[in-house]
């Protein structure tokens, strides 16, 4: 048994684990330290093991399959679904087709 000055037992085993471990995740925060600025900046959800930093963008959330052909991108008559404009997907954080403003003519009336 080892024991430390306080007469606490020691667990020299576990402690050499934990400090490779804080190691390993120091040498991991350095290296992605840059990467992981930038996707917090683009407001990007991070998931993170020791090893390994996952990025994704919150905005795919909005995104769906298009109901009306089915995410073909095609209608029956074989044309561009006008819903989805051809993508087979629809954003919901874009207002609908059929409600979107008109697009501005450059200034002139
Ligand atoms: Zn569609």
């Amino acid at each position: 048994m080892h024991f430390n000055n306080k007469g606490v037992r020691n667990r020299p085993r576990t402690g050499l684990r934990m400090r490779i471990v804080a190691r390993l995740w120091r040498i991991s925060e350095a290296a992605f330290a840059e990467v992981d600025a930038f996707a917090w900046v683009q407001g990007w959800q991070i998931t993170r093991t020791w090893h390994t930093h996952t990025y994704r963008d919150r905005r795919f959330d909005a995104l769906i399959s298009c109901r009306a052909c089915a995410a073909t991108g095609r209608s029956p008559t074989d044309r561009p679904c006008e819903e989805c404009r051809g993508t087979g997907r629809v954003n919901l954080m874009e207002p609908p087709i059929t409600r979107r403003p008109e697009q501005p003519s450059g200034g002139r009336p």
